[in-house]
This record gives structure tokens, C-alpha cells and sequence, in this order.
């Protein structure tokens, strides 16, 4: 049998271990662990929703009206009005004919990608994809292939050679690095090689794009360009699930087809409820996108200015590279003591010698809080 201490012990020994903190409060820019308060640069909540009272008000409200379950998979009887009324109102948002609710993004990924590509048939995707885009190409039994980071002719030349269906998928914002993907050439590229183009904008959906449309919007990019769009609602929505926006058929097909879709239960509709207030918050408040921006700039600039490295990001994804992952892991303790909380990534998560500080802003954060965290970076990083 498997020797799980013996590699438990080596994966501690390469400073590669990892255990869930415990929160004790909500989530926020100031988060309570072990009775301390720790200033929070590590959630993805970028619109700083996801403590919103408006929203956790309408979840406790709609959990009075519908109860907390759904009772099971939505073809059997689990699919509320709620569900079915957020749905369409995604559909609107992301200027597609239907959306698709899911219950997690994972899984929507998973059941997107195995449902549109099988054997005999060819995935590519981009070598920094989200873990689940590269699950779902592998479980599809379809050819994998992942291409050089954002590099189209290298994805032009293997489509060229590629037979059956051709999936290309790729995040619209990098989650480790935090860049962009370059959308427009990717489209262009799967047009002239008829090939099917998905993005997974699970970072963008929220803080970029005109109402918070996302980076598939912002490139001015439609449905034919991007066929398949999907985005979670967990992170800038402040809830959680996912959908994929698309056309009739590819809904149509998704509800017969995807097996995490159809074999799950689904959200609850109290969820879907709050998730509903969340989206008319993400669409109307405008504001949280500009203080958001402002957080970007000034943490950039100071950054810059302690000499720190940082990548071409333009989202509330800062990563500071440190490269050794035992520095890294140093370097997150170092900020803990001085009371702020940012994860070091390590691999697997990111490749090799590129183990790095994941500094995420939220327009919840204040300016001051930003400057808290450039001075306390100087110091965990000296030396
Ligand atoms: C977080 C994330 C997911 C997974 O979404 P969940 O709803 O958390 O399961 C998928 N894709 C990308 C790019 C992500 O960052």
C-alpha cells in the first residue's frame, strides 16, 4: 500500500505543504484568524460583494420563501424560477441568447469541455490555464495539447494539423499571473481554422469590462468570435456557482450532454436569489470598478518604486515573483507577522523557480490599507 506519511513528510520537506486557514469572521479586507485580525490581500472577492448585506439579505429572504435545498439535479425537479430567472438575466448580461447555471466553476468546465470534445477529436489550450480547463481537456479523451503561454502562431500552426472537432480554451484573465488573454487574435485564429473558442473569464466577470462585462466584452468580442463563455460566481459576484452564456444550441446541448450539469444538484434557489441582487449591484455600481482601478495603479507605482517584480497585469491580480518557493513561503510568514495575509504560490500550482506573492485588491480595500501592504512587502522582501 501507498506510503501516504513518507510523502506527506517529502512534501513538507520541499516546503510544498498546505493546510486551510480558519476564518472566524466574514470575508473582507479584515479577516479574524485565530482571534486575530489579519489585513486580507489573498480572496478573490473583487468587488468586495461577497459580505454585501443587501445580498446576504436577500439570501436569508429567499431561503424563507424556498428552503435551503433544491432537492435535487435540475432535469429532475430541482430547477426553481429563481434559477430559470438568473439564468436569463446572465443570458442578458453577457449578451448571449442562453446561459447555463452550474454549480461550481470546476464543474462547469469539466461538462463544458467533455461535452464538446471526445475521442478522435482536439483540445488546445494555453500552458497557464485554470487546473479545471486542463482537467476537462484530459477527462474529454480528446487529443490535449497545450500551447506556449498567449502565443497564437504556435496555436495556428498545431490547429493547421489538428482533425475531428477543434476546442481551443483559454482563462480570459490569467489567475496566477493576472494578464489578459489575447482575445481577439485567439478568435480570429479559431475562425480561420474552424475551430470552436471557449473562454473561462472566472477574474474578469466583475472588474473589467463596461458593467462589469468581463474581458470577452472589453475586447468587444461577440457571441461568434466567443462561443462559449463562461464565467463563476463566487469570486466578483460575492456568492457562489457558475454558467456558460452561448447560443440556444449550445445550451440545448450542454443540458443533454454535460455530465456535471446533469448528474448534480442544483444550487440552491435561494442562491440563485441572492445571486440575482448581486448581479444588478456588479451592473449599477461603477464605482467599486474605479476605486478598484485606482488600488491597481497606486499598488503598481509603489511597487515599482521598492523595485518589487511584478507582471504585466492590468487586473486586481498583482503577483510579486520571488521564484524560490521555500523564499516565498518566508516571505508570506514575514507579512503574517506584520499582520497581513497574502498567499505565496507554489508549484504545482505555478511552474517551477516561479513560486510568487498573489497580491489580489477588492474595492473593499482602502488606500491606506494598499499602503500597509507596500510598506510591509518592502521589509518581508529586503534582503
Ligand atoms: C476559480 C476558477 C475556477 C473554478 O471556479 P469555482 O467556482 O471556484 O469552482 C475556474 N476557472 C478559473 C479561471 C478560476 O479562476
Amino acid at each position: 500500500m501507498r506510503d501516504l506519511a513518507a510523502e506527506l513528510a517529502a512534501i513538507r520537506a520541499a516546503d510544498l505543504y498546505r493546510k486551510p486557514l480558519c476564518i472566524e469572521g466574514t470575508q473582507g479586507p479584515v479577516l479574524l484568524v485565530g482571534g486575530r485580525e489579519l489585513l486580507n490581500f489573498c480572496s478573490n472577492d473583487y468587488l468586495g460583494l461577497a459580505a454585501d448585506p443587501r445580498i446576504a439579505d436577500a439570501l436569508i429572504d429567499a431561503a424563507s420563501r424556498y428552503g435551503t435545498g433544491s432537492g435535487a439535479a435540475h432535469l429532475v425537479c430541482g430547477h426553481s424560477a429563481e434559477h430559470a430567472a438568473l439564468e436569463e438575466e446572465l443570458a442578458a448580461f453577457t449578451g448571449r441568447p442562453r446561459a447555463l447555471l452550474f454549480s461550481t466553476g470546476y464543474m462547469a468546465n469539466l461538462g463544458v469541455i467533455a461535452a464538446l470534445v471526445g475521442r478522435g477529436d482536439s483540445v488546445f489550450e494555453d500552458r497557464l490555464n485554470h487546473a479545471s480547463l486542463l482537467d476537462g481537456g484530459l477527462l474529454s479523451g480528446a487529443r490535449f495539447a497545450r500551447y506556449p503561454h498567449g502565443d497564437v502562431s504556435a496555436l495556428a500552426a498545431r490547429l493547421a494539423d489538428a482533425g475531428g472537432e477543434r476546442l481551443v480554451v483559454t482563462d480570459g484573465v490569467f489567475s496566477m499571473d493576472g494578464d489578459i488573454a489575447p482575445l481577439a487574435e485567439l478568435a480570429r485564429c479559431c475562425q480561420a481554422h474552424d475551430a470552436w473558442l471557449m473562454v473561462d473569464d472566472a477574474h474578469g466577470f466583475g472588474p473589467l469590462g463596461q458593467g462589469g462585462r468581463g474581458s470577452v466584452a472589453q475586447a468587444a468580442l461577440g457571441l461568434k468570435d466567443v462561443p462559449v463563455l463562461v464565467g463563476t460566481l463566487g469570486k466578483a459576484f460575492g456568492t457562489a456557482g457558475a454558467f456558460v452564456a452561448g447560443s440556444e444550441e449550445l445550451i440545448e446541448y450542454l443540458i443533454q450532454k454535460a455530465r456535471t450539469y446533469v448528474f448534480t444538484t442544483a444550487m440552491p434557489p435561494a442562491l440563485a436569489a441572492a445571486t440575482r441582487v448581486s448581479l444588478r449591484i456588479v451592473i449599477a455600481e461603477g464605482w467599486r470598478r474605479e476605486h478598484l482601478a485606482a488600488l491597481i495603479a497606486q499598488f503598481r507605482a509603489g511597487a515599482q518604486a521598492l523595485g518589487l517584480r511584478l507582471l504585466d497585469s492590468p487586473t486586481p491580480i498583482q503577483p510579486v515573483l520571488v521564484g524560490d518557493a521555500g523564499a516565498a513561503l518566508a516571505a508570506a510568514a514575514r507579512l503574517r507577522e506584520r499582520g497581513i495575509l497574502v498567499t505565496a504560490i507554489r508549484p504545482p500550482t505555478v511552474p517551477p523557480g516561479s513560486a510568487r506573492l498573489r497580491v489580489t485588491l477588492s474595492a473593499a480595500h482602502t488606500p491606506e490599507q494598499v499602503e500597509r501592504l507596500l510598506a510591509a512587502l518592502a521589509v518581508a522582501l529586503a534582503g
